[in-house]
């Protein structure tokens, strides 16, 4: 309900929109210029194939640009996945609390999508790899998970692309990337080896979005990178024109201001542990998170819980939809918005 209404912004400027992990300090402002320019000239039609993007990506990262897709958002991409790659009588493999998405999507092309469980709210990749049949194509992992906020680290992803077998291909959803990277950095470990696995790994793609830390979740773009083969075979999936001009031009100018994305990074590495730390003084225990969001039990019905949060101007994410019916989902605001979620949520338990 809250998510919904928090939908309708404009009347509701006070409210604090802490259900979908968006980044609170906006976009940049170099893409909001850059995206104000491609709107006037809107009346015509974008180069069809995000060359650009496409290009500045390949530089930005060092790979070719045949290594890449640009789609209009990573749930765009997984569905291209889903098209290319499934059908009835064939699965895919994933966790049993991940993203909510991930089900739909491969139903939506009629596929199976076999659950392994998630034990601490992590996977268990032992379990990921024991779940693939004969009938598996595919391989969806959300790292860090979303909506529990944990992570494996790359010598866990070595150990499981070694075992899985090359017919299978390893969709691995780096969204929060930025996020977990500097989460690491603090604690000293190995998140990810970013897109350097793809030059042995033929069957993985790595895709990332421009909706978290950059701050465009309503432009809609994503990419990933992979083989140029798996790259071609998808790119059959994808519609002509389906990345807006806007897009591209937005997401090409945040590419270019790696400083906003640093601010909300860093502003994230410092607030998640205060805000994981006020409510374990109020008796919670939440989960240990590599992302910009925290998976809380709050031991009553979440829906209520969250009711009596928006009831004080402030929207999270009740996780019923994923069976766990006490359980919260609260992404990291400002400092400000922290201390506003945290004293309404006091007041509300
Ligand atoms: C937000 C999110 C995405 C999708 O983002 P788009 O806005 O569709 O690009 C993908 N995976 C996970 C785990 C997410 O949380």
């Amino acid at each position: 309900m809250s998510l919904y209404a928090s939908y309708a912004a404009e009347d509701t400027q006070s409210l604090i929109k802490l259900g979908a992990n968006e980044n609170p300090f906006g976009p940049s402002p170099l893409a909001l210029a850059a995206m104000q320019r491609a709107l006037l000239g809107c009346n015509y039609y974008q180069e069809p194939e995000n060359l650009a993007l496409e290009a500045a990506l390949a530089a930005h990262f060092g790979l070719a640009p045949q290594q890449l897709i640009v789609t209009s958002s990573m749930s765009d991409l997984l569905l291209i996945l889903c098209r290319a790659l499934l059908g009835p009588g064939l699965n895919a493999v994933g966790g049993d609390l991940s993203f909510f998405l991930y089900p739909l999507l491969v139903k939506s092309v009629g596929a199976e999508l076999r659950c392994a469980p998630m034990p601490n709210y992590t996977y268990d990749l032992d379990a990921i790899a024991a779940a693939i049949n004969a009938d598996t194509r595919v391989v969806l992992l959300s790292n860090p998970n979303n909506p529990t906020g944990t992570m494996f680290d790359a010598a866990a992803l070595d150990r499981f692309l070694d075992k899985v077998p090359e017919r299978v291909i390893i969709a691995l959803d780096e969204a929060y990337y930025d996020f977990a990277t500097e989460f690491a950095r603090r604690r000293g470990i190995t998140y990810s080896h970013g897109f350097a696995p793809i030059a042995d790994h033929p069957n993985l793609i790595v895709m990332r979005t421009f909706s978290k830390a950059h701050g465009l979740a309503a432009i809609r773009c994503g990419f990933g990178a992979a083989h140029p083969d798996l790259i071609a075979r998808i790119k059959k999936f994808r519609t002509p024109f389906s990345v807006s001009g806007v897009a591209q031009a937005g997401a090409l100018a945040s590419l270019q201001d790696l400083a906003h994305i640093q601010k909300a990074v860093r502003n994230n590495a410092d607030e998640a542990p205060r805000v994981a730390g006020a409510l374990a003084q109020m008796g919670f225990a939440p989960v240990p998170t590599s992302s910009n969001f925290l998976f809380l039990e709050v031991g009553r019905p979440a829906a209520e819980v969250d009711a009596a949060l928006f009831a004080e101007g402030i929207s999270v994410r009740p996780m019923a939809a994923w069976g766990a019916t006490t359980a919260i989902r609260v992404t990291i605001g400002t400092p400000e918005q922290n201390d506003a979620f945290l004293a309404a949520f006091r007041k509300v338990i």
